[in-house]
């Protein structure tokens, strides 16, 4: 959905729309949506500025990288963002601090497409944990450590144990 500048007045739109998107676009490309993302925009003109203000939701599922096993992940996310026009974007090192975190808009358009892809790229976790104590994959077996398959043990020893034990060990063997 794209908006064109020109014809957005100062009281603005507001905007209820659904977006979908395919995982390649997103930085978790192992994601599955089990519904489009829904956003509500309120879109306006601040002089030349574009003011977004908005919130959006979606209910998906991401992989944990420690167990590598796919998780249920709900997004809700509000964000206020002032996108300049491009001519400011040359002049970006001169803008004031607080100006820096700026976003611009190109051929007097803005693309609500990118601004919500954008945002639901920033929700995403740095690294997706199926849940904080996810004990992951054993690297000796291989087997998930939560499944009782695995009966390594090496996952949960303390190495300082471990070390007292073969101390005793030698001692009762000697
Ligand atoms: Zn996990
Ligand atoms: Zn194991």
């Amino acid at each position: 959905m794209i908006i064109d500048i020109d014809q957005l007045s100062q009281e603005g739109w507001k905007i209820s729309k659904d977006f979908e998107f395919s995982s390649g676009e997103l930085v978790e490309e192992r994601t599955t949506f089990h519904r489009p993302v829904h956003a509500e925009m309120w879109v306006k003109k601040e002089g030349e500025d574009v003011l977004v203000k908005g919130r959006i939701s979606s209910w998906l599922s991401l992989l944990c990288s420690r167990c590598l096993l796919p998780y249920n992940f709900s997004v809700d996310s509000e964000f206020d963002h002032v996108y300049m026009p491009e001519e400011f974007e040359e002049i970006k090192e001169e803008l004031e601090e607080e100006d820096i975190n700026k976003l611009f808009y190109y051929n007097r358009e803005l693309n609500l497409r990118d601004v919500v892809l954008e945002q639901l790229n920033l929700t995403f976790p740095l690294k997706p944990l199926c849940s904080e104590d996810c004990q992951g994959i054993c690297p000796v077996c291989g087997n998930l450590v939560s499944s009782g398959k695995c009966t390594c043990r090496v996952h949960d020893a303390d190495p300082r144990l471990e070390k007292l034990n073969l101390f005793r060990k030698d001692k009762t063997n000697g």
